[in-house]
């Protein structure tokens, strides 16, 4: 592993079995929220039956909005949602967390359809923003670009990025322009700004944008993050190309690692379109990637700035194995998780002493709905981490409560 030292098995092993006792983490959840968790995560596990929520879903938002309302505010909008504000969200996180863990926010809105919806999500954005308090645990924002440029600009400008168009979008500079007020404004409230990947038709503009903004404002330090997606297999070559852009202009490059959250769209996109799919075809090589690009970034510093956004426990312990032995990197690597999930490896990454954040989603119900599908969605799979939460929060149970 070029200039990393490789952390010696007895050591990785020790770091795995503290690392995966959930028991520190949830020694402020009462029985009964520990039951209730156990209900949510173990129905969730069931992909038809999220299906069918999901099918009904609009059907039922129609027929009894009060309801539907009532029901994700009762069950899952406080395990993955700060909350309608972002006062809201710093009253009740508190005490929940280490003290140590930072935040990162983002607010839940609809895709932009047109310059009118972009802006408003703009504002939105903006009014959330300068509510963020000084000196709050609040310290990153999360953007999705598509909430702020129209899908179909997005995907013109990647076609055109890729020699598919003769021309850009002619919208393309004014959205440009909206979205790097958007950003200037961010930065200047002392938050790093992450720029979330999206799907492989929008992601070669969303990246050139972002890309942009590292070049002009990571000078000193990564105030902008931008994402590679692991399940990609062109992504360990962007990367490696990104870092080495950044190197020869003598800026920081933020990157946030993920494995990717669109799984089943880019596959029924490549199915409908009848091209190659962008992903690889198991989770094997999905993981491998992860941690050769885990090790790129680190090889870089200080060139890199690493946040692992990532709730794999073999990750999170290949990291802190790496950390512990190269005292070097541990500054230049932090970790993010999202509000409601790996909690446990959220509090011992905090107790290793490196940076962590919670991704914590602020806006009504009604706007995160979309986010909640997701969420369940995801964690339905058969590799994901619903087994893994569940089974965390079991344990818990049956330790604390008696069972
Ligand atoms: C803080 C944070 C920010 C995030 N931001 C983004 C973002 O900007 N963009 C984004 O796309 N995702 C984002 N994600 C989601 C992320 O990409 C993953 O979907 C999620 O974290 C699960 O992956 P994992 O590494 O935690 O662990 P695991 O549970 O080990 O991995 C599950 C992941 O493996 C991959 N996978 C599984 N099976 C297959 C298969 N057959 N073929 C290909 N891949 C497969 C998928 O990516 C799946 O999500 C973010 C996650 C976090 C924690």
């Amino acid at each position: 592993m070029g200039g990393l030292r490789i952390p010696e098995l007895f050591r990785v092993r020790a770091i795995a079995r503290e690392v995966l006792d959930p028991l520190p983490a949830y020694s402020g959840l009462s029985c009964g929220v520990l039951a209730e968790r156990i209900v949510y995560f173990g129905l969730a596990r069931y992909g038809w039956l999220v299906r069918v929520v999901e099918e009904l879903l609009p059907w039922a938002d129609r027929v009894a909005p009060k309801f539907v309302e009532a029901l994700f505010r009762r069950t899952v909008y406080p395990v993955f949602c700060g909350g309608a504000t972002v006062k809201e969200a710093l009253h009740r996180l508190r005490g929940e967390l280490p003290s140590s863990v930072e935040l990162m926010v983002d607010y839940a809105h609809e895709h932009a359809v047109d310059g009118r919806m972009a802006e408003a999500n703009c504002d939105r954005i903006r009014r959330l923003v300068a509510r963020v308090p000084e000196g709050s645990p609040i310290r990153h924002y999360a953007l999705k670009l598509s909430g702020i440029i129209p899908t179909s600009v997005l995907v013109h400008q990647s076609a055109y990025l890729r020699g598919r168009r003769a021309r850009p979008h002619p919208q393309w500079h004014r959205y440009v322009d909206l979205a790097t007020a958007l950003a200037e404004f961010i930065i200047e409230r002392n938050l790093t700004l992450h720029v979330d990947a999206e799907e492989s038709w929008v992601q070669d503009a969303i990246h050139h944008l972002a890309m942009e903004w590292v070049f002009r404002w990571n000078r000193e330090g990564a105030r902008v993050y931008t994402t590679f997606q692991m399940y990609r297999r062109d992504h360990l070559g962007w990367l490696e190309r990104a870092i080495s852009d950044c190197r020869a202009r003598g800026c920081v490059l933020g990157v946030k690692l993920v494995r990717g959250a669109y799984v089943q769209k880019e596959q029924a996109y490549a199915r409908r379109e009848g091209v190659a799919s962008v992903l690889y075809d198991t989770k094997e090589e999905v993981d491998r990637a992860y941690h050769r690009g885990v090790v790129m970034c680190l090889e870089s510093v200080p060139v890199v700035q690493l946040c692992v956004a990532s709730h794999n426990p073999v990750t999170v312990v290949f990291c802190l194995g790496l950390a512990e032995v190269n005292d070097h990197v541990r500054s230049y690597m932090w970790f993010a998780h999202l509000l409601g999930m790996a909690d446990p490896l959220t509090w011992w990454v905090a107790r290793y002493g490196l940076r962590v954040a919670k991704f914590v989603p602020i806006g009504e119900v009604r706007a995160v709905l979309p986010y909640l599908m997701r969420r369940l969605e995801e964690n339905s799979g058969i590799h994901q981490q619903m087994g893994r939460e569940l089974s965390w929060y079991v344990y818990a149970w049956k330790k604390r409560c008696g069972v």
